[in-house]
């Protein structure tokens, strides 16, 4: 299986989260939040083929670290995967928006440059914008919406822009995240953790703890876990295939 939003250059005990992706042996999408953390995590899972680093600069750092937007630009072509990136309208955020915006659109602007990125992407109380976003640069990528908490016209809309949506265990824990879920069609459905920010009953997530959402899947379709594990791994498949 899968974790495809860790932070995993961010974990107390960087061990700990190693021995969890080594022993699951789930394929892991290691994102980062600034382009200056990228080697140092490349190097830190290196070794580890079911571990890919992604190269990102969140929203919540925009307006810190926009001044790295030149570093992200040299390191772009280094590897398929990008994020964490993405809008944030959160109080204590919305200030810094045209920041924000100035960096997504850079690096949607950048993505458009290449046809195989997959984008992992933050939309924390900006679901609306970071789909007019994804509108305006069709050819980014495909884009994975982690922990996504639109509407069901927002969803709808995802779909209809090819996108896939990560849920992770915290995602269960809302009666907002639930609603949300049963939204989203089968064959866009995806896993992660956004360990270690994301807990449950206040105890840090890791990448293994994702196969909880499998039983939760299996119920509200109605099925074995099997058929959902076998339609996620179809879902994976078919946004790692080669364009
Ligand atoms: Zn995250």
């Amino acid at each position: 299986m899968m974790d495809l939003h860790c932070h995993v250059d961010l974990y107390p005990d960087h061990q700990e989260v190693l021995n969890d992706i080594k022993s699951s042996k789930y394929y892991v999408l290691s994102v980062t939040t600034v382009p200056s953390a990228f080697e140092g995590t490349v190097q830190l899972t290196s070794g580890i083929k079911h571990c890919k680093t992604a190269l990102g600069l969140h929203p919540q750092l925009a307006h810190l670290r926009k001044n790295e937007l030149p570093l992200f630009d040299k390191l772009v072509d280094r590897t398929r995967y990008i994020g964490e990136i993405g809008l944030d309208g959160s109080k204590g955020y919305a200030d810094y928006f045209d920041d924000q915006l100035e960096v997504f659109t850079h690096i949607l602007k950048k993505c458009e440059g290449f046809d195989n990125k997959i984008l992992t992407i933050h939309s924390l109380n900006a679901t609306g914008e970071v789909l007019e976003q994804l509108k305006l640069y069709p050819n980014a990528g495909t884009a994975i919406l982690h922990w996504f908490l639109g509407t069901k016209k927002q969803v709808l809309e995802a779909v209809e822009l090819g996108c896939f949506f990560s849920i992770g265990p915290a995602m269960l824990t809302s009666a907002r995240g639930k609603k949300v879920i049963s939204w989203i069609p089968q064959d866009r459905v995806l896993l992660e953790t956004d360990g270690p920010f994301a807990k449950v009953k206040g105890k840090i997530l890791f990448p293994s703890d994702s196969d909880a959402v499998i039983g939760y899947l299996a119920d509200i379709w109605a099925t074995q876990n099997t058929v959902i594990i076998d339609q996620l791994s179809l879902n994976f498949r078919c946004i790692v295939a080669v364009n």
